[in-house]
């Protein structure tokens, strides 16, 4: 029999360089690989394991709802989905929710709204959606567009059209697109995660707000990576003190099962009628039992407890010999290294500790209720993965 890495070798699709480890299981912040070697978990599976693995609160939601029904379809109402999309409303202050299954097809429901309120408010040639050079939107052929990333699109062309690409932390470059385009929606990450970790200042986001408002057009938060805690603020727009009229959201909210929500605020409340959006699996019972759990435990406690891992990150990391900045926020943090960030994370592993990369930095993405000692450990093994 071939073993896993040559099974998966010989038929995955080579989409993905994995890093040379098997994980088998996981108890919290610590994974064990098929060797039994043990990890501290820096990454939490990108984002999307909140409190770690085999979480207890989060598991018994979840067993406890497949023990009733695992999935019924959209054709009928189901008790977690209607609570979950109750609770993302109240803790927001938006207005309605569309659930589906992932970050990009969170985002592909934000630009359909954008294009049909737009075409109804303004006519059908105001379609264009103004997104960020670094921006991570998803990898389906319009979220692909949405991305401010040009390697990201070669060999996939043509994309969906109807994108344009501002300069992240400066309005005129905005504000020039803007008098350019017929603009239906901008569609922002507070911190971009994929584009290398870059945090947009409070002046642009709130600059973004302002010409929003004055052109009616939609202020729309990509709030996968950042949102649901990891920010320091439930989600991360709020620390910048706006109010968006889309938000996405995804990674984390399900805990680990597949789960996209993208929430809709007063002014798009019912754009979306009957027959014009759909998913099968989208707001899966199951899934939504677990964030129901997940996002009843993001109170200002946690949020408080992630603010302080944050500083104690940053405070330890910066200045540390072979350390050239720290950037992020809250628990979505960067580390520019002066080795390579590859190298950095050969050695993190070798180390017990599991890091990811972002662009050129090495990127920490931690599960937020990860247990201080175990997190004075990682930053140790992470500033000696640093040296020269
Ligand atoms: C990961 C990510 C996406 C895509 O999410 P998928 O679940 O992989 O489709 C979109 N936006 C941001 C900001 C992300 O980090």
């Amino acid at each position: 029999m071939m073993k896993t890495k040559e099974l998966d070798k010989t038929y995955v699709a080579h989409t993905y360089n994995r890093f040379p480890v098997e994980i088998v299981s996981g108890r919290g912040s610590v994974v064990t690989d098929d060797t039994g070697k043990e990890y501290i978990d820096m990454g939490a599976g990108i984002a999307v394991n909140i409190f770690g693995m085999n979480d207890a609160g989060w598991k018994q939601a979840v067993k406890a709802q497949l023990d009733k029904c695992q999935h019924t379809s959209n054709l009928y109402f189901t008790v977690p989905c209607a609570q979950l999309a109750q609770m993302l409303c109240e803790k927001t202050g938006m207005k309605k929710v569309f659930f589906s299954n992932s970050g990009a097809e969170a985002n592909e429901c934000a630009i359909k709204v954008a294009r049909k309120y737009a075409a109804e408010k303004k006519g059908k040639d105001c379609y264009t959606i103004l997104t960020l050079e670094n921006s991570f939107h998803g990898r389906t052929l319009t979220t692909l567009a949405a991305t401010g990333q040009d390697h990201y699109h070669e060999d996939f062309t043509p994309l969906t059209p109807g994108f344009v690409y501002a300069k992240p932390n400066d309005l005129h470059s905005v504000e020039s697109l803007v008098a350019q385009n017929k603009v239906a929606g901008i569609l922002f990450e507070a911190v971009q995660g994929e584009g290398g970790v870059n945090v947009l200042t409070k002046e642009f986001v709130q600059g973004l707000a302002k010409i929003c408002e004055q052109n009616d057009i939609l202020l729309m938060a990509d709030e996968v990576q950042i949102g649901n805690g990891r920010s320091g603020a439930l989600y991360g727009y709020m620390n910048d003190g706006v109010q968006p009229d889309v938000v996405s959201t995804a990674k984390g909210l399900g805990g680990g099962l597949p789960l996209g929500a993208t929430l809709l605020g007063e002014k798009v409340r019912d754009v979306l009628q009957p027959g014009d959006h759909g998913s099968t699996f989208g707001g899966n019972p199951v899934c939504c039992a677990g964030a129901l759990n997940i996002l009843s435990r993001l109170d200002e406690t946690m949020l408080a407890g992630v603010r302080d891992k944050s500083a104690f990150i940053v405070d330890s990391l910066t200045g540390m010999p072979g350390v050239e900045s720290v950037t992020g926020m809250g628990l979505m943090l960067g580390v520019k290294t002066v080795k390579p960030a590859a190298e950095v994370v050969a050695a993190c592993r070798e180390m017990g500790v599991l890091v990811l990369t972002a662009k050129d930095k090495v990127r920490l993405l931690p599960a937020l209720n990860i247990p201080l000692v175990l997190l004075q450990k990682a930053v140790h093994i992470i500033s000696l993965a640093c040296r020269n």
